[in-house]
């Protein structure tokens, strides 16, 4: 294994989109402690996207916060020009930048579902295409990983569960999906992986009123089977696996972190 007695992303450099706050703040950590050079994209919160940057940095590691919308091309195309600069290549994509603008459909402003699937879907376009670009352009480097690069795209339980009242939500999920998956056919043979994380429900700000009263949360517990919220290290754990060598045979799947959201849970009683 070519990290064999070292960090599992010893040495890799990584881009998390949207990494100043919840799953993406998560992974950035999780991704640095396990040996990564770390690029913190953020939108608007650059004070915590910097202090965490600060905090790797203060700890031996090596991060940096970067600005781009990453629905803009222009921008998601500076900053990964900006990362090849700064730490000489890019190895790991995780495209995890993501909104909500929820109304019943009859009410939802063409504005709103635009919004959604700019950022959402055509932001994780944006960026896997100019991380695969420079995965496929840059020198090979076997010794840190066997694969020429890899990209994790976090997805959502509604791209397969459908959810009234957010639909442009649901279509751009579901959108990621097949993009997913038919990135993953194109660039295999070039040994480029491309995968997805559907979360279910993670405690974190996109989310809150669903679980920051006791009533709410326990109205939804009853759809997660396992009993318990998501919490963002669940997420990064599975990011830390999909990145690294440990899952090089694994490519163009969808790796449900969910406690069971998934399994119809009205049916546990027999519907
Ligand atoms: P969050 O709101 O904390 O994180 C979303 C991040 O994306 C924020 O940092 C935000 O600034 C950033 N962002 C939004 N628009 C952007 C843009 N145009 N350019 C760059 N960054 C932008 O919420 P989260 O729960 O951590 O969400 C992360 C991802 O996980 C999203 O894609 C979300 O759809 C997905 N997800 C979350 C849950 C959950 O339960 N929390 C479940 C399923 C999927």
């Amino acid at each position: 294994m070519a990290n064999e007695g070292k960090l599992p992303l010893a040495g890799q450099s990584a881009l998390v989109t949207g990494g100043s706050s919840g799953i993406g703040a998560g992974i950035v950590e999780a991704f640095a402690a396990a040996g990564a050079m770390v690029a913190i994209n953020y939108h608007g919160s650059r004070d915590q996207a910097e202090a965490a940057a600060g905090r790797i940095e203060a700890a031996g590691g090596r991060a940096f916060a970067v600005k781009a919308d990453v629905a803009e091309e222009e921008a998601v195309d500076a900053m990964v020009a900006e990362i090849a600069r700064r730490f000489g290549r890019l190895d790991i994509l995780v495209a995890n930048a993501g909104l909500q603008k929820d109304a019943a459909f009859a009410e939802m402003t063409l504005a709103d579902w635009r919004r959604v699937i700019d950022v959402n879907l055509t932001g994780q376009f944006l960026c896997c295409r100019a991380a695969v670009r420079r995965f496929l352009e840059q020198e090979e480097r076997p010794d840190l990983s066997r694969a020429r690069g890899k990209v994790i795209c976090v997805s959502s339980v509604h791209e397969v569960i459908p959810w009234a009242g957010h639909v442009n939500y649901a279509a751009s999920k579901g959108g990621v999906m097949l993009m997913m998956k038919s990135l993953a056919q194109e660039v295999a043979p070039r040994r480029v992986r491309v995968n997805s994380i559907a979360p279910g429900a993670i405690r974190t700000p996109i989310n809150r009123p669903a679980w920051e009263t006791e009533e709410a949360l326990r109205k939804l517990l009853t759809l997660i089977p396992y009993g318990r919220i998501g919490e963002t290290e669940d997420v990064a754990k599975a990011a830390v696996w999909l990145a690294s060598d440990e899952s090089d045979y694994v490519t163009g799947t969808s790796l449900f972190v969910d406690g069971g959201m998934c399994l119809y849970p009205g049916f546990e009683n027999n519907g």
